[in-house]
């Protein structure tokens, strides 16, 4: 992403710590055309970067070790000391400060109401082969997930149950899209993702050791029933519309199916999933866990 650094606009951030603020307010200016144009998947894989909305999960990214390109802020919330200590860190770690219009975020955000901070992070993946499963460790295995809703609820739902990580197998939807990323609500920056194609998940799968529970509504197996102490468990989920195709399907070590009555063919990817996750890690989830 282009990234001017010369202040042509100065201003101070609240007592004027931080000095390189860059005042923005036409909708022309490079940048800010740089940041919109993130809305487009072929923008994100060129920059290798992605948009977070909202002070806190900018906070949380910001904590976690995620590295930040550029914050932008409203003019309305200058000042503010939640917001002036992340203008100060992204400063201290390179990345830009800018401070714009109402108008220029809802044209970033593509919102009415548009979160107040926005900011820009370097995607970042975890390796598949770096992954040793260790006991009562929880991934989430998805088979060419399509839905962008379905993916951040995955990985919020993954997060909130206490998984290890997600792994994308195939041609998936992008987990740094505007819309996944907004219903992952900050999970994106907690829970590790993972890329493979069938036949790296199936060669990782084989040296890692985990039990993998693949779901499947032939499935024979009340998932209800299986095992998921000790051995770490991969729950492999299927798309959307087709399900989990055979050369994933047998390398299952349990074929797990949610019992269902009504009309309804199958549940949500997303539905699904948080019933499978909480059930293989019900006996490590208690009330005071945190
Ligand atoms: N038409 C698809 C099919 O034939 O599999 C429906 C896919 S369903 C919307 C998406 C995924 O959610 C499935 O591939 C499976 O992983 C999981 N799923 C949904 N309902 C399920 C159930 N009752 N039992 C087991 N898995 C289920």
């Amino acid at each position: 992403m282009t990234q001017d650094r010369r202040n042509d606009g100065p201003s101070k951030v609240g007592t004027g710590k931080v000095g390189q603020v860059k005042d923005v307010t036409s909708l022309a200016n490079p940048i800010i055309k740089d940041i919109k144009a993130l809305s487009l998947k072929k923008h994100r894989d060129e920059t290798g970067t992605f948009m977070a909305e909202g002070l806190k999960l900018v906070i949380d990214a910001l904590d976690l070790g995620w590295t930040i390109r550029t914050l932008v802020y409203a003019k309305n919330v200058k000042g503010k000391p939640a917001v002036e200590q992340a203008a100060l860190k992204t400063v201290s770690r390179g990345g830009l400060v800018l401070e714009v219009s109402e108008k220029v975020l809802s044209a970033i955000t593509r919102r009415d109401n548009p979160q107040m901070v926005v900011g820009i992070f370097d995607q970042q993946y975890r390796r598949l082969s770096d992954i040793r499963p260790a006991r009562d460790e929880t991934y989430v295995a998805l088979d060419r997930v399509r839905d962008p809703g379905n993916l951040g609820t995955v990985i919020r739902t993954s997060d909130a149950a206490g998984a290890s990580g997600v792994i994308l197998v195939g041609d998936t939807t992008d987990p740094f899209a505007m819309e996944t990323v907004r219903a992952t609500m900050g999970s994106v920056f907690a829970m590790p993702v993972s890329r493979a194609t069938p036949e790296e998940f199936i060669a990782w799968k084989k040296q890692a050791k985990a039990k993998v529970v693949a779901t499947h509504l032939a499935g024979a197996v009340d998932y209800r029933t299986i095992e998921y102490k000790g051995a770490p468990v991969v729950l492999l989920m299927g798309n959307e519309q087709s399900g989990l195709p055979d050369e994933l399907a047998r390398e299952a070590d349990a074929l797990a199916r949610i019992p269902q009555a009504g009309r309804a063919d199958s549940l949500n990817l997303g539905i699904a999933t948080g019933i499978m996750l909480f059930e293989a890690r019900r006996h490590l989830l208690t009330l005071d866990a945190r």
